[in-house]
């Protein structure tokens, strides 16, 4: 059996070590815009290319007569790739582009699931042009401002945190308006949940919850990132969460996989990312995305036991419904060694030193390499997870990760730490009331 993926980051990564697990035992080939040398030492082959080169990349795939592909960053999604790939006759657990759309329109998305009544969606409206988006702005100014398209993660502001007036709320709707239209919706208050669930096309097949940080540094200050670190808990769920807020996080997860189905003929196959609030009023979804989040990949494919070749295998055919996907009951936590300076100025080009250790995973992000040493670039450089019984074991065996790393470099030691997730718990306790 032969697989390829795409993409390399930390998230691919961890794709390829799930792959790695396989009893299949799959050739595992990458296509990689950056040598990534966890997913090297893994594969049987690779090649380095624009990961957005649909044509390169479904030509290798059909060279190496691969018999199917995970696709890992969402750029190539919404490049083609997939629907290329097909047309080619080869499979891939990952979305054709337009159910991509999910995660490239924020728009379209909202629309789609306010007209197909899906619970979860807080009051918004969409607009292409200044007066009216002003004018609703000074109606409701306690909202969020976001650009339609994909912007990276950066085009999201919130008013009365990033935009402090309604003058300032002003300029960037102007601003945003510039690239296309703007959504904009009630800013909601609570704690952000990630759930990502494997899809077959119809049947949903949920992950354990899991908590990303993305401002930069401790304690939830800075800017934001791409992603520091995650955690999980042992019961799938996370500490400040009821069973009943993730069961309503799927359903509103299935309610959107049936809905495309129903009102576009599309079959959403592959992982779905949910992006949770967990508010006073249940759960809401700040976004989708059309594939694994990076870090939380790391988190659930670190705890997946059931073959993940199966796994893909089952979104491909459709058959979901017809296996067990199960993953460990242990906690897990992530945290991202990132240049020092990153995100605004980071080190490029300093050396890193890690050693590797059975107590720990260390998955590789975006370094490069030469002469057998390591070096930062502008983006997060390597993850390390702990896995235990609890979140605070866990965090220890992070920790433990992270003294074995040498080198400039910036984590969040916070992430996963008892006084963190005690602020959560109380977050969200004074948010029920
Ligand atoms: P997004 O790019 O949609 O993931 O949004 C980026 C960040 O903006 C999220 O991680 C949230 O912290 C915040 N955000 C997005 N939508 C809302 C909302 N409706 N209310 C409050 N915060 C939001």
């Amino acid at each position: 059996m032969k697989v390829l993926v795409v993409g390399s980051g930390g998230r691919e990564n961890s794709i390829v070590e799930a792959l790695a697990r396989s009893a299949y035992k799959p050739k595992i080939y990458a296509a990689m815009g950056n040598l990534n040398p966890g997913i090297r030492r893994r594969s049987v082959d690779y090649f380095l290319t624009k990961e957005t080169d649909v044509q390169a990349i479904a030509q290798y795939a059909e060279d190496r007569g691969v018999d199917f592909v995970v696709v890992g960053p969402e750029a190539p999604l919404a490049a083609g790739l997939v629907d290329e790939l097909y047309d080619r006759g080869i499979p891939a657990a990952s979305p054709v582009k337009e159910a991509a759309l999910l995660e490239s329109d924020k728009a379209w998305t909202r629309a789609f699931m306010a007209r197909n009544g899906i619970r979860g969606v807080p009051r918004f409206k969409v607009y292409d042009n200044l007066d009216d988006a002003f004018r609703y702005l000074k109606e409701y100014p306690d909202s969020v401002i976001k650009p339609a398209g994909l912007t990276g993660g950066k085009g999201v502001k919130v008013m009365g945190e990033h935009l402090k007036t309604l003058e300032e709320g002003k300029a960037y709707l102007e601003e945003a308006l510039r690239a296309g239209r703007v959504v904009i919706e009630d800013r909601l208050e609570g704690e952000e949940v990630t759930i990502q669930a494997f899809v077959d096309g119809k049947n949903v097949a949920p992950m354990p919850a899991v908590q990303d940080h993305k401002r930069a540094y401790e304690d939830d200050k800075g800017p934001n990132t791409g992603g520091m670190g995650s955690y999980t808990d042992h019961t799938q769920l996370l500490p400040f969460m009821e069973l009943d807020d993730y069961k309503e996080g799927v359903e509103i997860m299935k309610a959107t996989v049936e809905a495309l189905k129903k009102e576009l003929g599309i079959a959403y196959k592959g992982t779905l990312y949910g992006q949770f609030m967990l508010t006073a009023d249940g759960m809401k979804v700040i976004e989708y995305n059309a594939r694994f989040g990076d870090p939380e990949a790391m988190n659930v494919l670190t705890l997946l036991k059931t073959d993940f070749v199966d796994v893909c295998q089952a979104i491909i055919d459709g058959s979901l419904d017809k296996m067990d996907v199960e993953f460990e009951k242990s906690a897990t936590v992530c945290k991202y060694v990132v240049p020092k300076g990153y995100p605004e100025a980071p080190l490029r080009d300093s050396p890193l030193t890690v050693t590797e250790k059975p107590e720990y995973k260390v998955y590789y992000a975006s370094v490069n390499e030469r002469d057998g040493k390591i070096y930062t670039t502008s983006s997060r450089s390597l993850a390390i997870v702990g896995v235990a019984d609890t979140i605070a074991e866990a965090e220890i065996l992070a920790e433990m990760g992270l003294s074995n790393v040498h080198g400039e470099f910036h984590c969040r030691h916070d992430i996963g730490k008892e006084t963190l997730i005690r602020k959560r718990i109380e977050h969200m306790d004074a948010i029920r009331g």
